[in-house]
């Protein structure tokens, strides 16, 4: 050490300036002074950027955990297909818990059989340890690349092994240090201030989401942790697989079909991509389509029941109770003018009830099969999934009946059927309700919060369209700013009890 300090003042008093070291008291400071501004000087002449040097308590530090890090990423790229650079920050901040909390727990589980208050005693702080721990696990993991997406298996191991080769000299050098230091500073500050600007995905207490899939309808109704029933899969078994994956969508006990148009069915594979179905629903109505023959092949080959909807069918999942309110079986699904619009017509319709409020989600229902549905029973609801995407065949007494307070359009961005229809959305604001569009907003989320439902777009990346129907004038980026807060509903239209049948139920 004295040997060192000997140096650095040589050196220092070689190489410039030796206030520090003169001034300065005589131990291992004045070494780190005259040493850093020696190099400092140096750094000035080359015009680059030096970093301050840390501190010797916080290199050991951030040593351990990042060298335990690297022990064990080639593990987790092998098993997990995932690299977590912020698993360093998560185990120095949790590092002095550990400790206390396995000396601890294992103390109280030695000493409970014979002493059991002592053991409680021993519990207390050991469940702070515990709890700062699942703490620091729970805010790391919603950080911004907490977890990097890597090529699982020998390939992702490869490229690991190139990556490293391609860090080391970058990072033995100063100058592309600081270029290094530099890009990954100025994309984690992008990050860090478009992240907490856009949130979470899928938003607390979601209800139900209309995945954005272009044109077609993809909706997935809360069923509980992981699950969630289905109804339509969008055109593109792609969009609609990672829709479910946004949302952490692994278990599916049921599929429901509107109808067999290809809008509405053809993501069909991506529903089933690493999933369980339970079962699908179809439309009585539909012998001899071309697509609803595919399905029922399919759905054969791979064992899953398809069941045909019937009105006052009725499931509960989760938070989530769904009722079959049309096509009637006696309808015959031969209205409308036209095969397409015969199809449409025979859709399957859902009332599904939540504790804070209900939706209507109308397939692709056009005018005739409204007002049949109108002069059948009354429905009620709060959110209506606007059918056939808004197009001009609507009926304006069934929308009006509804007593809706928004609704959602599933909708593709430039689409050639001129959906949703000028008209629509005129009929749909002078009956008061805010409108949201998959094709402006991207997926929407209809939320239950403190005092009822809103209706929360995921926004659409990095685009800056207008969300909504001008109302609010909110932006993508301002997703707060466009949600539709809606109160809870009256006692006396929503009446939640386990007695209670929905007013859309046939009695
Ligand atoms: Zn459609």
């Amino acid at each position: 050490m004295d040997d060192a300090q000997a140096h650095g003042r040589v050196d220092g008093r070689a190489d410039g300036p030796t206030d520090g070291l003169t001034d300065g008291p005589a131990d291992g400071r004045a070494h780190d002074w005259t040493d850093r501004r020696r190099e400092e000087g140096s750094s000035r002449h080359r015009g680059l950027l030096r970093l301050p040097p840390l501190p010797r308590w916080v290199a050991e530090a951030v040593a351990v955990p990042a060298a335990a890090q690297v022990a064990v990423t080639p593990v987790l790229v092998l098993m997990a297909g995932q690299v977590t650079p912020v698993a360093v920050i998560a185990n120095l901040l949790v590092a002095p818990a550990v400790a206390p909390a396995t000396l601890l727990g294992f103390g109280a589980a030695l000493v409970a059989p014979v002493w059991p208050d002592g053991a409680r005693l021993l519990v207390i702080p050991a469940g702070y340890a515990v709890g700062w721990i699942i703490t620091v696990a729970r805010w790391a993991v919603n950080l911004p690349f907490a977890t990097v997406p890597w090529p699982a298996g020998l390939p992702g191991l490869a490229l690991l092994v190139l990556a490293v080769l391609v860090a080391i000299p970058i990072l033995r050098r100063r100058a592309w240090r600081a270029v290094a230091v530099t890009v990954v500073a100025a994309a984690l500050a992008a990050v860090l201030v478009i992240r907490p600007i856009a949130g979470p995905w899928p938003p607390k207490g979601w209800l139900m989401v209309m995945c954005d899939v272009g044109q077609g309808d993809g909706l997935i109704v809360a069923a509980g942790p992981g699950r969630a029933v289905v109804v339509d899969t969008g055109p593109d078994p792609a969009i609609m697989d990672k829709c479910l994956r946004r949302v952490g969508v692994d278990d599916v006990p049921l599929l429901v079909l509107t109808h067999a148009h290809a809008d509405h069915v053809g993501g069909i594979s991506g529903v089933l991509r690493n999933r369980r179905v339970g079962a699908v629903v179809v439309s009585p109505h539909r012998d001899g389509s071309e697509g609803g023959g595919r399905i029922s092949t399919m759905l054969a080959g791979r064992r899953i029941p398809e069941w045909t909807a019937s009105p006052g069918t009725r499931w509960r999942f989760g938070p989530s109770e769904l009722t079959v309110v049309a096509p009637a079986l006696d309808s015959g699904g031969s209205y409308g003018y036209g095969e397409g619009s015969e199809i449409n017509n025979a859709s399957v319709v859902l009332h599904v009830r939540w504790r804070s409020g209900s939706a209507l989600l109308g397939g692709d229902l056009e005018t005739e099969a409204q007002d049949d549905l109108l002069h059948r029973f009354p429905i009620r609801a709060d959110i209506l999934k606007t059918p056939h995407h808004g197009s001009n065949r609507q009926s304006p007494e069934f929308l009006g009946s509804l007593g809706a307070r928004a609704a959602l359009i599933s909708v593709g961005a430039g689409n050639d059927y001129g959906h949703p229809a000028p008209s629509t959305l005129g009929l749909l604001r002078r009956l008061g309700l805010t409108v949201h569009r998959t094709d402006q907003s991207g997926d929407l989320a209809v939320v239950e919060g403190e005092d009822g439902m809103a209706v929360i777009p995921r926004g659409r990346d990095f685009s800056l369209r207008t969300v909504g129907d001008g109302h609010g004038g909110a932006t993508d980026t301002g997703r707060t700013l466009a949600i539709t807060h809606m109160r809870r509903p009256s006692a006396h239209k929503h009446n939640v009890g386990t007695q209670d049948r929905p007013r859309c139920h046939r009695t």
